[in-house]
Formats: structure tokens, C-alpha cells, sequence
């Protein structure tokens, strides 16, 4: 709806439990509604996690102290800001309508922080938290994200951090992950695709630290390159990353990760990396992992990760075509299943679109999401001039020749699977 006050046009919109009023020159896109509601979805499980790990904490800590141990070191998480509910950074909030929706529809929220540049925007927050009637939650900040994070990164940090910005988000994320607490809950949204999915490999290298190549699972290459550039960012504090979901929709991919403390589990980070080597003639690809872990049955024993072996040859095994080289990619998991259940039990009605979010989420319970990248299956038969076979036959034939197989929420004609590309190119030479 819009209106005139004071002579200005006024923008009313109404989205999830927010009213909110804005001239026009703030930014708001309606298009985002999936990811506000997602990212509420994914806060309000979080934050039951969240509370209840810092009272088991807690408890742990009385029964330690109680028995005159010594306390691990990492344990409780240092510099939990809140004891009951937790406290999350919008660093860069427009409108503040995440802000507002996040306090009027996540329980066990203590303070939210909405900062926004831009003195244009911080009158808009002011006069929409006012409005909403949640200035006891929501606190408008005039801030450049990176100076408030940095001021932030000593005594009192935050639970959840959300980060929005317009395309790349990679300049926020130095001071993001040392602003926020043990445990705690980054949510980042990149928007420059074009740059992520290849169109600009050098561009890539220069934002990310990682080259983006032009491959079909291009979708999937962005989420891994974004999770690897954050981990990067993370270890040079000791810390490192546990991804909860990872989402590619519309124009953008949208991370949620768990950023912890310890210098003794960064060693493992360059064996949850890996370059790729892509085939520009048959589009096979290759992973390459940065480092192995030295005994993966006996955890506890692993010092370090040993460099892995060069790649052997720099020519396409399946068709002798010239490969390229990109990466580091983030090759560990891009989910955790069990908090992706979490978020189906608590997926309601009430979230505007609901339905999508069941959906992917369903998908993602799926998905092999530790087999890192995917094929199409229209560009697998194009490659070697066969009618498209249907998918079930595909998938059924991986089956049978003992390997698994899923789709991906990226790409109705995904194709992910273990199997070696021998096998894969085999069942679609058999058609
Ligand atoms: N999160 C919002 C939402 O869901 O509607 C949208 C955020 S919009 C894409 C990006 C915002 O970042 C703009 O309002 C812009 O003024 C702000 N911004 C850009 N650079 C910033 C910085 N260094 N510090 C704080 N805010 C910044």
C-alpha cells in the first residue's frame, strides 16, 4: 500500500507479524520473504539448542567445580552474552523488518541489534520498532557493520549474527566471526551469483580466495566456495565452522553455520577443503582434497592432516579433455540433518511461505550433502549425443551397481551420487 505523509510517499507493508512503513528509498524486496521466514525458522530452533546447551553448561560446570576438577579449557563457551534468551546482530537491516519479525515472532529472544549505515534507514527502523511496539527488544544502531562488529569482538558478542548485504558478503566476515559468541549462529546471504558461479573466476579469487569455475553445479560450487571462505575467515581466530543448512534459491544462497572455538580442530580444516578439477569437454569433475585425516577410526588420535597427493594428470581421464583447476571449495557437509528435522517438527502454518520451506526441507533430508557437487542429467546425455534417459532409470541403475544417489534442492534434474564418473558414464553409454 502507498501513501502520502508529510508530502512523502509512503510504502506500508505487512509481512509474517511486522507493519512497516518505509519512503521508498530504503531497501525492501518482497522477494525475500522465503528468507526472512526461513532464517526465522532456523533462530527458533537455534536458539531452543542454544539456551538449553548453555544451562547443560552451566549444571556441567557446578558438578565440576563441586568435584574440584580442572574445567576443559573451550568449556563453558566463553563470553555467552545472556543467560535466558539469546541476542542476535541484524548488521545491516534496511527497514529493520527482519528485526521486527524476528522479535515479534521468535521466543526466547533477548535483545536484537538492528544497525544499518545508512542514517535514511536507521529513521525507518526507529519509526517501525516504535510502531510495532518492540523498542523493549529491538535497539536501532547508526553503525558501519564492520566498525560495530569490531567493538564487539572483546566482552559482550552475539548469540546470532545475520548478515544481508547487497551481493558479496565477504568484506563483513573478518570481523563477524570474532563478534560472535562460542557456538553461536552466523546467517549469511550472497547475492552475486555471476561471480560465484564462474562468470568471473578472478573476481572470485579476489572476494572469496577461491576460483569459481563455469560447471554446471554452479549453485552448489557458490554455497561451497562461501562455506570455505567463512572458515577461512574463522581460523585465523582459532575458530571454525559447523554448517547447520545451506541454501541456494531465486538469485541468492543463504548459509547457516555454528561458529566454534578451538584451535586443536582447526588442524582438521584443510581435510573438509578440496580443489576441483573440471573436465571442459565432458564436464566430469574431480575432488582433490587439501589434506586427509591421518587415522579416521581413532579421532581422538589425529594430530594433524597430512598434505593429500598432487593430482596425476592434467588431462580428462573419460575423454582426454583439457581440465580446469578451482577451489578451495568447502567439501564436508552442507547440512546437518539433524537440525534440519528440527526444523520440519517446527514448521508451521503461521510462516507465509510454508510451503516452500517444506518442501526444500524435505529435499535436503535427502540429499547426500557429504558427496559434494552434482551432474545433470540433460547435460550428461548431451555430452555423448544420447536421448535423454528417464531419471528413475538413472537412478535406479547407481542403485544396482551398489553406490548412492539423491537430488539436490538446486536442480530438479540433479543428478548426486558416489559413484566414480567410470560408472556414472557407463550406465549412460548403456541407453
Ligand atoms: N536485511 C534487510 C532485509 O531483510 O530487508 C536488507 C538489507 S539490504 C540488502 C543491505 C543494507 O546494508 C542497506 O540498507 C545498506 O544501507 C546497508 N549497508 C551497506 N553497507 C553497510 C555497512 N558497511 N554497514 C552497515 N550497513 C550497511
Amino acid at each position: 500500500v502507498v501513501n502520502k505523509k508529510d508530502g512523502v510517499l509512503m510504502q506500508d507493508i505487512v509481512e509474517g507479524s511486522a507493519n512497516i512503513k518505509t519512503a521508498g528509498q530504503v531497501f525492501y524486496n518482497p522477494v525475500q520473504e522465503f528468507n526472512r521466514d526461513l532464517s526465522i525458522l532456523v533462530l527458533q530452533v537455534f536458539s531452543k539448542y542454544f539456551i538449553v546447551e548453555k544451562q547443560l553448561s552451566k549444571k556441567i560446570q557446578e558438578v565440576v567445580s563441586y568435584n574440584k576438577i580442572e574445567s576443559p579449557p573451550d568449556f563453558p563457551p566463553k563470553g555467552t552474552s545472556s543467560e535466558n534468551g539469546i541476542t542476535i546482530l541484524e548488521a545491516l537491516s534496511a527497514t529493520g523488518l527482519r528485526s521486527i519479525r524476528y522479535a515479534k515472532e521468535i521466543q526466547g529472544i533477548k535483545k536484537i541489534v538492528a544497525n544499518d549505515l545508512s542514517q535514511r534507514a536507521v529513521e525507518d527502523i526507529k519509526r517501525n520498532v516504535e510502531n510495532n511496539k518492540i523498542g523493549n527488544i529491538v535497539i536501532p544502531n547508526n553503525d558501519d557493520a564492520i566498525m560495530f562488529m569490531y567493538k564487539h569482538r572483546q566482552g559482550q558478542k552475539f548469540d546470532a549474527i545475520d548478515l544481508d548485504p547487497y551481493g558479496c558478503p565477504s568484506i563483513f566476515l573478518d570481523s563477524a566471526v570474532q563478534a560472535i559468541t562460542d557456538g553461536g549462529l552466523l546467517l549469511v546471504t550472497a547475492t552475486d551469483m555471476a561471480v560465484l558461479a564462474g562468470n568471473s573466476p578472478e573476481t572470485c579469487y579476489a572476494k572469496y580466495g577461491s576460483i569459481s569455475l563455469r560447471i554446471k553445479c554452479c549453485h552448489e560450487m557458490a554455497i561451497r566456495i562461501l562455506l570455505q571462505c567463512i572458515e577461512a575467515h574463522a581460523n585465523r581466530y582459532s575458530r571454525y565452522i559447523v554448517p547447520l543448512l545451506s541454501i541456494s534459491a531465486d538469485f541468492y544462497i543463504r548459509v547457516f553455520v555454528r561458529v566454534y572455538s578451538g584451535a586443536q580442530k582447526c588442524k582438521f580444516s584443510t581435510s573438509k577443503l578440496s580443489n576441483v578439477y573440471h573436465c571442459t569437454g565432458c564436464d566430469s569433475f574431480v575432488l582433490q582434497p587439501l589434506g586427509i585425516l591421518r587415522n579416521q577410526e581413532n579421532f581422538k588420535n589425529i594430530k594433524f592432516c597430512l598434505p593429500a597427493a598432487p593430482a596425476t594428470s592434467q588431462k580428462c581421464e573419460h575423454c582426454g579433455g583439457t581440465q580446469h583447476m578451482g577451489g578451495p571449495l568447502w567439501s564436508a557437509p552442507l547440512h546437518s540433518i539433524d537440525f534440519v528435522q528440527r526444523l520440519q517438527e517446527n514448521l508451521t502454518n503461521e510462516l507465509g511461505t510454508f510451503r516452500r520451506i517444506g518442501g526444500i526441507l524435505q529435499l535436503i533430508t535427502e540429499e547426500l550433502s557429504d558427496v559434494p557437487l552434482y551432474y545433470t542429467l540433460e547435460k550428461l546425455s548431451g555430452t555423448i549425443h544420447v536421448e535423454t534417459p528417464p531419471m528413475l532409470s538413472v537412478r535406479s541403475a547407481i542403485l544396482n551397481a551398489g553406490y548412492r544417489v539423491s537430488y539436490t534442492h538446486m536442480n530438479k534434474t540433479s543428478i548426486k551420487t558416489d559413484a566414480p564418473a567410470n560408472v556414472v558414464w557407463d550406465i549412460m553409454r548403456s541407453w
